[in-house]
């Protein structure tokens, strides 16, 4: 059977679509940062841009050891924890050598599977955190793959948008094959509407179309579009601590007691 990814300790959840730009690594930190307010999280940024690692203070220039070192060096995770302005919140940066682990990878033994591995490595470790977030590059490669493999459930951030729905099925697909092939396991978590404009009467309807396509997957808390949000990653800081009374702040702190009250519900 199955194994049941509602009864899972750590929970492994990825971030995941394939278009750039639609609030991955924004959904990933600042909900890693809500999670770590009860739970103890741990954030693996798979992003060659390493976005996520800025976004919590680690600069380019001291990211040191990371993913790469991670996935095809086989580094133990426990040389590569770094610590962010969350004292819960454990990440993982990328490297610099990250952008060359696509190609690598296709020649390594079990490619899918270096993530799983690589936390199968050390399962004291694994199983110390409650939760891992796998911030995921914006294509449907192997770094992606790795993270869909080594995950209990995946997160859609969608940009609510006019063209929010196109592309929307190659990273549902890519879901079912890894289903099919890889990971029996893998769910849905959720889609998450990003971006969304209460001043534009589009949104509202995106929002509709969105909901009619995924029904109850999509999550009921949107995520406004909030300067706060795009100022807090040049500080190194989640929202929360840049800015907790921003709408931004806010959503994902909602998002946050959404997705608790769902696993609870699960
Ligand atoms: P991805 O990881 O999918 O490429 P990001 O999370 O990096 O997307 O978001 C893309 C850009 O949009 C970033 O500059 C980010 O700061 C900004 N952004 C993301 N979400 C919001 C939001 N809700 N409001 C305003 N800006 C946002
Ligand atoms: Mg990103």
């Amino acid at each position: 059977p199955a194994p049941r990814p509602d009864r899972a300790h750590p929970r492994v959840i990825a971030f995941a679509n394939q278009k750039g730009g639609v609030g991955k690594t924004t959904t990933a930190i600042n909900l890693a940062t809500v999670l770590a307010a009860q739970h103890k999280v741990l954030l693996l940024d798979l992003d060659p841009q390493g976005n996520a690692s800025t976004g919590l203070g680690i600069e380019r220039a001291d990211r040191g050891a990371g993913t790469y070192a991670l996935l095809v060096d086989g580094r133990p995770l426990a040389e590569l924890l770094r610590p962010t302005p969350v004292p819960t919140l454990q990440l993982v940066p990328a490297d610099a050598d990250l952008a060359g682990a696509e190609v690598e990878l296709v020649a390594m033994e079990d490619r899918e599977r270096r993530l799983t591995q690589a936390l199968a490595a050390d399962p004291a470790l694994r199983d110390s955190f409650d939760y891992i977030l796998l911030d995921c590059p914006p294509s449907l490669g192997l770094l992606t793959l790795n993270a869909l493999v080594a995950a209990h459930s995946v997160l859609v951030p969608l940009q609510t948008e006019f063209f929010a729905l196109e592309g929307v099925s190659q990273i549902t697909q890519t879901i079912e094959r890894v289903k099919r092939a890889l990971n029996p396991g893998l769910a849905l978590e959720g889609i998450l509407l990003t971006m969304y404009d209460r001043r534009n009467n589009l949104s509202e309807l995106v929002a509709q179309d969105v909901r009619g396509f995924f029904k109850d997957k999509v999550f009921e808390t949107v995520i406004p579009r909030n300067i706060r949000i795009s100022e807090a990653p040049s500080h190194g800081l989640p929202v929360s601590l840049y800015d907790a009374r921003s709408p931004g702040a806010q959503a994902y702190a909602a998002l946050g007691a959404e997705m608790l009250r769902r696993e609870k519900r699960a």
